[in-house]
Order: structure tokens, then C-alpha cells, then sequence
């Protein structure tokens, strides 16, 4: 037994005792060389030796989110604000997921504002947030459903307002295959649900007004 799969037979063995239902490293490897000959190519071909190896990894990146719990980050709030009493908006995070149909990739912007009562969180845990939600295998429905839950649930904001431009790998390179068609989906809560002055001023906002 080499040094590599002796460490990991221990990463295994820790894995194993977070949650036992799931399966091991050499099982999903085991599944990837199935798709591998199930696409046509021969896994023992030298070129794909390592892919099921380098896939699982792959996998272990796409999908950190199921690892995370976004409200303990959101949870970490400053509660000064010090007299500010307008929106707070992050414009133009990239938002890279996984449609829960295909496992394809989807890819696109996301926009975030919210407006705080008494709680203010670091701006870079909004961004952390949907990475968080993102790293799942997601809908962009539930996703853009999530984010702004995970917000109002922990800062109980006056209201929050996001909307995701993304496009669909499984329809750009697939099925219908219309390359530039981008799927929004958009979430509105409290003020910027009632105050359409404000909804407006959000959607200029990330235009660049
Ligand atoms: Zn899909």
C-alpha cells in the first residue's frame, strides 16, 4: 500500500464517521468510470486513467455547499449602523451552480440588496451566502427563494431584493440549444415588495444608475 491511498483510506475513514450513508471515495470513483463507458470511451484508456479521481474531487468543489450552513454566516452580524437607513447592494457577484436536472453547469450574475433595521452583516457574507446555496444542485427558482429566505430569516431586514441573470448549460449546449437565452428570476420582500419606487430604484441600481 502507497503513501497516497493510505491517507486516503484515513480522509475516507472520516468522511464515513460525518455521515455514514454516504458512499465512499472508491464507490463514486467506481460510478464515474460507469459514465466514462456508458459515454463510449474505454476508463482504462490511458488519458482517463485519473479522471474518475480528478471528478470526484471536481464534485468535492462544485458541491461545498451541502457542507455550510448559511445563517451561522449570515449570523455573524454588526449591529451598529450607525444612522444609515438606505439599501445595501452587491452588484454583479458571479454565481456559479449546478442545475439539479442535468448536473450542468449554470452561470451567471447575481444581485443582492438589502436594507438594514438594527442588524448589518459584512458585506462579504451576502456574496458568501449564495455561494453557499449555490454550491448545491440548485433550480435558480429555489436558489434566488433561498437566499433572500436565509437573509430576512437571520437579519430580519426591512426588506430584500434579489434577482439572478444566469445561463443554463443544459439549455445552451443541449436540448433547445439557444446559447444566449438567460433565465432572471427575481425575489422582492418587504419595502422593496411594497414601495415600487424602491423595486425601481434596485433594477436601476444594477444597470448602473
Ligand atoms: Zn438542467
Amino acid at each position: 500500500m502507497d503513501m497516497n491511498s493510505v491517507v486516503d483510506d484515513v480522509l475516507e475513514n472520516i468522511e464515513k464517521s460525518d455521515n455514514p450513508n454516504r458512499p465512499s471515495r472508491k464507490e463514486a470513483e467506481a460510478a464515474v468510470r460507469t459514465l466514462i463507458s456508458w459515454a463510449g470511451d474505454d476508463p482504462a484508456r490511458e488519458g482517463l486513467i485519473e479522471t474518475p479521481k480528478r471528478v470526484v474531487k471536481a464534485y468535492e468543489e462544485f458541491f461545498a455547499g451541502y457542507e455550510e450552513d448559511p445563517d451561522l454566516v449570515l449570523g455573524k452580524t454588526f449591529e451598529e449602523v450607525e444612522g444609515y437607513d438606505d439599501m445595501v447592494m452587491l452588484r454583479d457577484i458571479d454565481l456559479e451552480s449546478h442545475c439539479e436536472h442535468h448536473m450542468v453547469a449554470i452561470l451567471g450574475k447575481a444581485h443582492i440588496a438589502y436594507v438594514p433595521t438594527s442588524k448589518v452583516v459584512g458585506i462579504s457574507k451576502l456574496a458568501r451566502v449564495i455561494e453557499i446555496y449555490a454550491k448545491r444542485l440548485q433550480t435558480q427558482e429555489t436558489m434566488t427563494a433561498q437566499v433572500a429566505d436565509s437573509i430576512n430569516r437571520v437579519l430580519a431586514p426591512k426588506g430584500v431584493a434579489i434577482l439572478i441573470e444566469a445561463k443554463h448549460q443544459c439549455m445552451t449546449t443541449r436540448g433547445i440549444k439557444k446559447p444566449d437565452v438567460a433565465t432572471i428570476t427575481t425575489q422582492f420582500t418587504g419595502v422593496f415588495k411594497e414601495d415600487p419606487n424602491m423595486e425601481r430604484r434596485f433594477l436601476s441600481m444594477i444597470r448602473g444608475y
